[in-house]
């Protein structure tokens, strides 16, 4: 025994070296009960990864050790590797103290921080993500695994905003043909995160606990909050149909996925139409070029000033103008010049107007 630990100790050391040989560490990005992650650069190719650092020397639980635990999480990662919102297990490096998982970095970090952020989300953005979150789920069930800590803390975003399921720290691999009755299943985790997506706030929540728990399991929440009243009815629906208390009639997450909530969507998607698509795309340009141009674009022309008095208008003046420099040969004299509008008045003159006017205020 003693000698089987001294043989395991020496490639531990090795592993470390090999991590900090192989990546620099850098800035924190979160931390978990025994991790820390951090951002981290690959030195050969200069590309950035997250470091998650296990710390097994905090470890004084009994049984299930931190160092088992991860090495579950890590077998997990692994089988449910290659699909596009999940993350991505890059690299592990084993040693007696610390594990090091390196993987993928998510540069827009939790779903949390990214609604803390934007406050609430829209509902085409909140169909964006759900549709990634539930594909993404019914794939991990498909591998029989379940995540059982489905929380936006765990859901992180890409570059482009795309979901990747992270910490599969309390996953379970599922033995063939068992199947998990939980009473928080993930068509209910779903609701809970779709309904916080939709108005910032999650459905349940109260600033006692032992109050907050009843509610949950009452399963009592409401769409009263003033956000609700601009929201439509789909997605309502489908949180009322996620989030039932008996597990057995709660929606299915295939089932979600076939909501009215994620038709809009996937109708648009199947009308693309690429000459629409063209001619949509030329009309933006042409009304970002005459947005452009606006200071130089003429003003409005209006047929009856145009007709009363057509030298208020710049372009007719401009006309008018060369016409009568056509006529005189040469530019009129300035005062003759300003009554060149007085060519075609059809309304008395200037001054007779004037008495006019006068005259009715005597
Ligand atoms: P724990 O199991 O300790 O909760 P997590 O795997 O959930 O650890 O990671 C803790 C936090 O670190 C996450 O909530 C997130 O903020 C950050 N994090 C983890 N992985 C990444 C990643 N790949 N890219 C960016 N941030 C990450
Ligand atoms: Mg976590």
């Amino acid at each position: 025994m003693a000698k089987e630990e001294e043989e395991d100790k020496l490639p531990d050391k090795d592993a470390a070296k090999e991590f900090y040989a192989k990546y620099e560490p850098k800035e924190i990005l979160g931390r978990g009960i025994s991790s820390t992650v951090r951002r981290c650069i690959e030195k050969e190719t200069g590309r950035e990864y997250a470091a998650k650092i296990i710390d097994l020397s905090t470890d004084n639980s009994e049984g299930h050790s931190f160092h088992d635990a991860t090495m579950q999480e890590i077998a997990i990662l692994r089988h449910v590797a290659g699909h596009p919102y999940i993350i991505e297990l890059q690299d592990v490096f084993e040693s007696s103290t610390f594990i090091f998982l390196v993987f993928e970095l998510c540069k827009h970090g939790e779903l949390f921080d990214y609604l803390t952020s934007v406050v609430t989300l829209s509902e085409k953005k909140t169909r964006y993500i759900m549709r990634q979150i539930l594909e993404a789920v019914l794939y991990i069930h498909s591998k029989g695994i379940v995540h059982r800590d489905l929380k936006p803390e765990n859901i992180l975003l890409d570059d482009n905003l795309n979901v990747k399921i992270t910490d599969f720290g309390f996953a379970k691999k599922l033995k063939p043909g068992e199947v998990l009755t939980v009473r928080f299943s993930p068509p209910w985790a779903c609701g809970v995160i779709m309904y916080t997506l939709l108005v910032g706030c999650p459905p349940f929540w109260h600033r006692k606990q032992m109050i907050m728990l009843r509610s949950i399991m009452e399963g009592k929440y409401s769409f009263t909050s003033p956000e609700w009243a601009d929201i439509s009815e789909p997605p309502k629906d489908l949180i009322r149909k996620l989030l039932v208390v008996e597990p057995e009639k709660r929606i299915s997450l295939r089932d979600a996925l076939e909501h009215p909530f994620f038709h809009t969507m996937r109708l648009q998607q199947r009308k693309f139409d690429a000459r629409q698509k063209f001619k949509l795309a030329i009309l933006v340009v042409r009304a970002m070029v005459r947005l452009q141009r606006l200071r130089f674009t003429p003003e409005p022309l209006s047929v009856t000033v145009a007709k009363s008095d057509p030298y208020r208008i710049k372009i007719l003046r401009k006309v008018i103008d060369g016409c009568a420099f056509r006529v005189y040969g040469h530019w009129v004299k300035k005062g003759e010049g300003q009554n060149r509008a007085a060519l075609f008045e059809n309304i008395p003159k200037t001054e007779l107007k004037h008495l006019y006017v006068t005259n009715l205020s005597r």
